[in-house]
């Protein structure tokens, strides 16, 4: 038997605010016939579209309740509706139920639109989370509001860690011990936005976890396209070789 890959396609680079033609944040994990999306930022369902059909899905799973990361839940609950498909199992952060429910009724959507949609779950980030071929471990990230970072295996040491949002975390670092594909944050830089660092990190920060966790390969995400250079040079610099930066629609093999 041999050995599937997992692959990585980016369908959100941008940070809270999308980049010109893009989408905040939102992965397609693969393997196989797996197929998980991890967070639904703005704009994330448009790209979602370009690379497969959303009956394709497994599981939609959400690293933590901020808008840049399941605001297209909407739209992509259309698409369930409209195309009259089964439920899909959506992974919440704990707490995650509530703030969906609030946020639909805000919307003015009809109460219990999404729970139809949606099997709507929320994971114990204390542990795995099975879905078919995929397994995911989560860790607490450092952020205005609770978030995770997940560990994406398929029983193989190939291993995708995902950072969400966080400030300078040694648990994050953890999780990404000897990870193969490391898809780290930037959405501040240090220079212009200090008092953010709290809740985010910068490209030499994002390098420097990479670089302390032993990462194989370093792709920095949720960074504004505007700073694009920069981001390249410091989390490169820290990390000690080349970092890939996503863009959307990028495809890569763990
Ligand atoms: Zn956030
Ligand atoms: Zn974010």
């Amino acid at each position: 038997v041999g050995r599937i890959d997992v692959e990585l396609t980016v369908l959100g680079a941008s940070p809270a605010l999308p980049n010109p033609g893009g989408a905040s944040a939102g992965y397609l994990v693969q393997e196989g016939e797996t197929s998980l999306l991890v967070d639904c930022g703005h704009g994330v369902v448009s790209v979602l579209r370009t690379v497969i059909d959303v009956r394709e899905l497994s599981a939609i799973i959400i690293s933590h309740m901020h808008p840049d990361h399941y605001f297209d839940l909407v739209p992509l609950a259309y698409a369930y509706f409209f195309g009259d498909l089964p439920p899909v199992p959506l992974y919440l952060p704990p707490g995650g139920s509530e703030i969906l429910y609030a946020f639909e009724a805000a919307i003015g959507l009809d109460t219990g639109f999404l729970a139809r949609i949606f099997k709507l779950r929320q994971y114990d980030p204390g542990a795995p989370l099975s879905v078919e071929a995929l397994t995911v471990d989560f860790t607490p990230g450092k952020h205005f509001v609770p978030a995770y970072a997940m560990r994406f295996h398929n029983g193989t040491d190939r291993t995708l860690v995902y950072s969400s949002d966080t400030a300078y975390s040694p648990l994050v670092v953890e999780l990404a011990r000897g990870a193969s594909v490391a898809v780290f944050e930037s959405a501040v830089l240090e220079y212009r936005r200090p008092a953010e660092r709290e809740g985010h990190l910068d490209a030499r920060t994002a390098g420097e976890m990479a670089q302390q966790a032993g990462v194989g390969v370093l792709l920095v995400t949720h960074y504004p396209a505007s700073d694009r250079d920069a981001v390249a040079r410091e989390a490169g610099k820290a990390f000690g070789k080349p970092v890939v930066l996503a863009r959307e629609g990028e495809r890569i093999t763990v």
